[in-house]
């Protein structure tokens, strides 16, 4: 049995057609089930739902063969005990810094102000303000990044953006680049050796397929 993980939305959706390559069908759309377990067209393979920050540990921990992660979720993990082959350049994003309209990020910088920066990313946050030699405070949250500036919990964010609606619609703007992000196959090390042909087959299909399908 081959066991992928991957996360509902967005990964999932992009992923479907790298699994139609591989000719894998899902039986069910995690959309609308409530199962976590979802068997396939092929006996051999199945998928587990997990939430997209868990696909690594998962398959670190050998529970899933394969997975589906963003590049962000795995520099957060530190990827210990996971093989990362391919990027399958799908769910693409930037992870920037972003601040409220109307605060002049690079002269507080400048001024060699310490910054309060509120972000679900610590580690590629930590990494990207002492590279720029950028006193911060990192605050860690989990989620809805966009309201920490807006109610003087911090004074900047670290988030992924792509088409930058949300940073718009809460008077946000990104000022600073940190990296661009999208996700990657991730195998367990020793499913690799120990179903080689089988993993090497998805693998080969995956790399076949991958890409923007614009
Ligand atoms: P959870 O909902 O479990 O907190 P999440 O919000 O990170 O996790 P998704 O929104 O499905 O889950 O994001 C999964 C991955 O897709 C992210 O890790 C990132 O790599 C990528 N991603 C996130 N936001 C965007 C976006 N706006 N556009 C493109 N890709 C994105
Ligand atoms: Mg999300």
């Amino acid at each position: 049995m081959i066991t992928i993980a991957l996360s509902k939305g967005r990964i999932f959706e992009e992923t479907v057609p790298l699994l139609a390559a591989a000719g894998i069908v899902p039986s069910e759309d995690p959309e609308r089930s409530r199962k976590l377990i979802l068997s396939t067209n092929r006996a051999d393979v199945r998928l587990v739902i997990v939430r997209a920050s868990d696909v690594p540990t998962y398959v670190q921990h050998g529970a899933a063969d394969l997975g589906v992660a963003g590049y962000d979720v795995l520099l957060e993990h530190g990827g210990a005990g996971l093989y990362q082959p391919l990027d399958l350049e799908i769910a693409r994003c930037r992870l920037m810094v972003a601040v409220p309209r109307g605060f002049d990020y690079h002269d507080a910088v400048k001024q060699g102000a310490r910054l309060r920066v509120a972000t679900k990313y610590v580690e590629s946050a930590r990494e990207h303000f002492a590279r720029k030699g950028v006193h911060v405070d990192l605050i860690k949250l989990y989620g809805s990044m966009e309201l920490a500036p807006l109610v003087g919990l911090a004074d900047a964010i670290v988030d992924l953006v792509s088409s930058g609606g949300t940073l718009a619609a809460n008077d946000l703007v990104a000022v600073e680049h940190v990296l661009d992000v999208s996700s990657r196959l991730v195998v367990n090390q020793a499913a690799l050796k120990l179903k080689c042909a089988g993993l090497q087959a998805i693998l080969d299909a995956f790399a076949g397929a991958r890409g923007p399908a614009a």
